[in-house]
Parts: C-alpha cells; sequence; structure tokens
C-alpha cells in the first residue's frame, strides 16, 4: 500500500517504484551535506532530488554549479522554485538517471551525491566505479544504501558479505561507511535500516590488473562462491591450478578468501598465459 504525505498542504503519493522514501530530519541532511570537504566553488551533481532536502542544503554552501536529475515530473514546479532562489548556479533536468549521459559533467573534481533509490543504486555505482579505470572521473560520491548494500561495499575478505561490489569499490575508490540512518528518519519510513558511504576516486586502480579479466574472474569466482575456486575459474584457463599456484594462491581456496591484491596478480598472470 502507497502511504501519502502532504507537501506544500498538498497531498502527493509517494511512488514505491522510485524509491520515494524522503528524509524528513533536517540533521541527517545536514549532517550528510558536510561529509564532503568544503563543496563551495565545485560541481556538484545529484540523482533525485525530489523535494529537494538535500538540494537546498547543498546550495547553501554556494557550489560554483548543482546540477539534478529527477525522474518523477511531479517535482517540476518544486525543482523550478529552487531554480528561482539560486538562478546562478542551480539547473535541474526531469529524465532518467539510469539512461542519461553525464560526461559533459565529468571531472575529477566533480562531487556526487544522492540518497539513490535503492532499486537503481548499485547499478550507478557500478557505472561511476568503472569510469575511473583509465583515470578518475569524479571526485567523490556520497551516496545512501540500504545497510546490507553498504555491508557488501565495504566488506574485507574472509567475511559472507565480501563479493564483487567490496572488490570493485576498494579497486577504485577509498570508500568508508560514514553513519546510519534510522527508518524514523525518512517519510515513508522504509522497512530497513540505510547508510551513508562516502567514495574517493583513486587516480588510478589500487594494483595493477587486466580489468577485463579481472571482471571475469570475479564473475566466474563469486557466481558460485562456495566452489573451491580451481573449479568455478577453470573455463578461464585450463592450466588454472598452476596459475593459481604461481599467483600464490592456493587452487582449494573458496572465492570469499581471496584479497584484492592476489585477484589482480591473477588477472595479469591469466593474461600472460594467453
Ligand atoms: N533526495 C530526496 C531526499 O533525500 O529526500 C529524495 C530521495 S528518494 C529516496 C529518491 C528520489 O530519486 C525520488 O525523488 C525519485 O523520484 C528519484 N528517482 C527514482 N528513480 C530515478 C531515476 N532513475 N532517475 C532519476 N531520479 C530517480
Amino acid at each position: 500500500m502507497e502511504s501519502e504525505i502532504f507537501n506544500n498542504s498538498k497531498l502527493f503519493i509517494p511512488k514505491k517504484s522510485l524509491g520515494q522514501n524522503f528524509l524528513i530530519d533536517s540533521n541527517i541532511t545536514t549532517k550528510i551535506c558536510n561529509i564532503d570537504d568544503d563543496i563551495t566553488g565545485c560541481s556538484v551533481l545529484e540523482i533525485g532530488p525530489g523535494f529537494g532536502a538535500i538540494t537546498i542544503n547543498l546550495l547553501k554552501q554556494k557550489p560554483k554549479r548543482l546540477f539534478a536529475i529527477e525522474k518523477d515530473d511531479r517535482f517540476k514546479d518544486n525543482l523550478n522554485r529552487i531554480k528561482k532562489q539560486y538562478p546562478n548556479n542551480f539547473t535541474f533536468v526531469i529524465a532518467d538517471a539510469l539512461n542519461f549521459d553525464f560526461s559533459p559533467l565529468y571531472s575529477n573534481r566533480l562531487k556526487i551525491f544522492s540518497n539513490l533509490p535503492y532499486n537503481i543504486s548499485t547499478k550507478l555505482l557500478v557505472k561511476w566505479l568503472k569510469l575511473n579505470i583509465s583515470s578518475a572521473n569524479w571526485g567523490t560520491l556520497t551516496l545512501m544504501f540500504q545497510k546490507e548494500v553498504a555491508n557488501r561495499i565495504i566488506s574485507k575478505s574472509g567475511t559472507k558479505s565480501y563479493g564483487r561490489l567490496s572488490l570493485l569499490s576498494e579497486l577504485l575508490s577509498d570508500a568508508t561507511h560514514k553513519f546510519d540512518v534510522p527508518q524514523n528518519c525518512f517519510r515513508p519510513k522504509p522497512k530497513v535500516i540505510s547508510s551513508i558511504i562516502h567514495f574517493k576516486a583513486l587516480t588510478k586502480p589500487r594494483y595493477a590488473c587486466n580489468f577485463q579479466l579481472l571482471e571475469k574472474i570475479l564473475f566466474f569466482a563469486f557466481n558460485q562462491r562456495r566452489k573451491k575456486i580451481k573449479n568455478s575459474l577453470i573455463s578461464m584457463d585450463t592450466n588454472i591450478n598452476s596459475i593459481l599456484e604461481e599467483s600464490n594462491i592456493s587452487p582449494e581456496s573458496r572465492a570469499e578468501e581471496i584479497d584484492l591484491a592476489n585477484y589482480c596478480k591473477l588477472s595479469l598472470k591469466i593474461n600472460d598465459h594467453k
């Protein structure tokens, strides 16, 4: 059942399909907007401004420009009102962030903020992380996730939640968990706790690797994470046992026991054997 909320005395029915759980706690909003270093004079991108809880807070810090993208056109009037208040540095479009070409905005000084709709959060994160393989295309990301997804991002090897998302984040950024946001900070209340993760882009991957091969390795390794690595990677190379040993990885280990440095080394060894 969709619940209803009031905005400026008008009835508003949030859409579950767009992950519409709006922040109503101004202390949390301020805390989110203050995580990053000073944003005065910076370029900022916000995905999903909605009623503008984060947007207004960011604009108060006088960024050089803030570009926002919102899919739901019911926010058009609201965003136009914000634009009237901040005509020199605020622009927005009504569009789907998943299909939008952000390339004119990218630079290693771009700061991206979003209380992301849960259903698109990881897709956008993976897209942004991969952008930085050859050089950084954004500076920082300050993003909200479901706590369970946040745990997967910051997990280390040897834990259950460790996987492709943790490895990709560690390879291409410094990711830190900042704080949890309880359900009562939103309206309507979501079913789960959320967490804020801050990512600082690395200017080059943390370890040398063959990225295309690394992606394949991680796909096969974590697709069947209970299998021994020598079995899950058999389709990568018929000599996988000896390649694993050359990379100082026990062929008997499971995907979650291998750390990023070793996965990167393995991608280079498999490349050498081709
Ligand atoms: N930033 C606001 C806040 O913190 O209160 C709203 C956050 S709400 C969780 C997510 C917002 O993202 C909604 O305004 C929703 O309409 C918007 N949204 C959902 N899917 C989107 C998409 N694919 N592209 C752009 N915006 C989207």
